[in-house]
């Protein structure tokens, strides 16, 4: 099973997406990470996103649906965190699941309210080799600075700054969230993203089990 995680940043995406990879074994797929890997090691295509990402603007179409053919190409159960993120990406994604003759991916909805998104993301913390991430009010470490598992140190993302974050915000609205029409016909389930991390986490479980059709 295939689950997309839709939602703009901020919204708790990649936090769900690390819970049910460890508690339940889902494999959390982030593009956003994924570039950061190619960044740090100094591949083309790091070299090639750096300045959208840097910016908070979009990596172009072709570049990610490349990176996510070849990443999807063994996977059978993942959620994807951070794509698709526009209408193309999205109908390459259900090109790709339908050409290896599989049903198509389910999107769950983080709707969280854009005042509170800028908050969320000014004080975020993250693991850059686990992708956990935490949060220096909403959900904070054990033991500030440090990663709760590792006990390496947290890092704040640079494009989590004031002014990138209203450009991501913005390019969401303008590129993303169209994406809530293209999965509305049977394939979207909206969460509360302004819930208690455990709620949104049954949440996202009772949505996979209608899915699966374990319900
Ligand atoms: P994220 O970690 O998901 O917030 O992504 C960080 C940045 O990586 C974004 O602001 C974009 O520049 C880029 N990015 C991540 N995923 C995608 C995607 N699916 N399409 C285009 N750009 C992406």
């Amino acid at each position: 099973m295939i689950l997309i995680f839709l939602g703009p940043p901020g919204a708790g995406k990649g936090t769900q997406a690390k819970i049910l990879e460890e508690q339940f074994g889902y494999r959390q797929i982030s593009t956003g990470d994924l570039l950061r890997k190619h960044r740090a090691e100094k591949t083309a295509l790091g070299a090639e996103a750096q300045s959208y990402m840097d910016s908070g603007k979009l990596v172009p179409d072709d570049l990610i649906i490349r990176m996510m053919d070849a990443e999807l190409e063994n996977v059978s159960d993942a959620i994807l965190d951070g794509f698709p993120r526009t209408i193309a990406q999205a109908a390459a994604l259900d090109d790709l699941v339908k050409r290896k003759g599989r049903p198509l991916p389910g999107a769950v909805l983080f709707e969280v309210p854009r005042e509170v998104l800028e908050d969320r993301l000014i004080g975020r913390w993250t693991h850059p080799a686990s992708g956990r991430v935490y949060h220096e009010r909403f959900n904070p470490p054990k033991k500030a600075g440090v990663d709760d598992v590792s006990g390496e140190p947290l890092v704040q993302r640079p494009d989590d700054k004031a002014e990138t974050i209203r450009t991501r915000l913005n390019v969401y609205e303008k590129e993303t969230a169209p994406l809530v029409g293209y999965y509305q016909r049977g394939r979207l389930t909206a969460v509360d993203g302004l819930a208690a991390i455990p709620e949104v986490t049954d949440r996202i479980k009772g949505a996979i089990a209608v899915r699966t059709g374990t319900a």
